[in-house]
């Protein structure tokens, strides 16, 4: 198989073999992510995407289900989509299910007919690593696009019936703007129709521009419990019909599952308690060990 750089699965999502179509990010510029400052951009050569295709093949014929990796392999060409699809089918003819990363920018340069084809041919899901759905926020992460934007390119796959995850980063605003970062998003992703709410919180990885800004003085980190007032702040103003999953490590309580608004309540009782109660030394000892997002 070629795989290059950094490999990200989505952990959630059932074992499935994973088929990389396009290496490193065609943004690059998140201020939080390193991930894959070192891997120039490019699509996978198509002769690659059908040796990996091959090989799968040979081990797992009967696969239904594919995960087509890279950073944001979306945002290639509805041509150069269609053209992996057909080679998916060629070579995996019972893959009913390809799931992948995409930034909303990914989806502005496909029609609405584009992208139902797509759905058509199996790409039923995409994950979207929004982040945030405040203006300032935004730019100020240099995520290259507008809440606006997000309304707009989720609607297009709404009506193409492609189902959506989106993630909320929790701390990305800083202090000065965590209240807003939380409303605007919840207000946002409220307007949006996803399968599935994610939720991450910010680590200061070395290399990031965020940490650079940081020992500055010029961005100002949450504390571990302003992190979850953040977060408690988010889900109580989001409506979202979805399944909520989040990363945040709270342990002993279980905030992750299917129907959100259901649970709305019971997870908004649970970040309250772990705002009162929890051991927040051993929160950011956790947050602490990590090493990548
Ligand atoms: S967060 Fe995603 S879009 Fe932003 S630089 Fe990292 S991989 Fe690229």
């Amino acid at each position: 198989m070629h795989y290059t750089g950094t490999l990200y699965r989505n952990p959630y999502e059932p074992p499935s073999p994973l088929l990389e179509i396009t290496q490193g990010c065609t943004h690059n510029k998140c201020k939080f992510c390193t991930m894959y400052r070192d891997v120039p951009f490019r699509p996978s050569p198509i002769e690659w995407v059908e040796e990996d295709l091959a090989e799968i093949a040979e081990y797992a014929p009967d696969t239904r289900r594919l995960q087509l990796i890279g950073a944001d392999p979306f945002c290639m060409s509805f041509e150069r989509l269609d053209r992996i699809c057909d080679l998916v089918h060629k070579y995996l003819p019972r893959v009913d299910t390809m799931t992948m990363a995409a930034r909303v920018t990914n989806v502005m340069n496909k029609s609405v007919e584009e992208l139902k084809i797509l759905r058509e041919k199996g790409m039923v899901e995409v994950n979207l690593g929004v982040e945030s759905g405040d203006d300032w926020t935004l730019e100020r992460i240099e995520k290259g696009y507008r809440a606006s934007d997000i309304l707009e390119q989720c609607r297009k796959l709404d009506e193409a019936g492609i189902s959506y995850w989106m993630t909320f980063l929790n701390g990305v605003a800083g202090r000065s703007h965590s209240h807003e970062h939380a409303v605007n998003s919840a207000k946002i992703f409220s307007q949006c129709h996803p399968s599935v709410v994610g939720t991450g919180g910010l680590t200061l990885f070395p290399g990031t521009p965020l940490l650079e800004e940081a020992r500055r003085g010029e961005f100002d980190p949450l504390s571990e419990k302003e992190m979850l007032i953040e977060l408690k702040t988010f889900v109580e103003n989001l409506a979202c019909d979805s399944a909520f999953i989040t990363h945040h490590t709270i342990s002993g309580v279980n905030l992750t599952g299917p129907d959100f608004l259901g649970r709305k309540e019971k997870i908004v009782a649970a970040l309250g308690s772990v705002i009162s109660n929890g051991d927040m030394d051993r929160l950011a000892a956790i947050r602490g060990s990590k090493r990548n997002l």
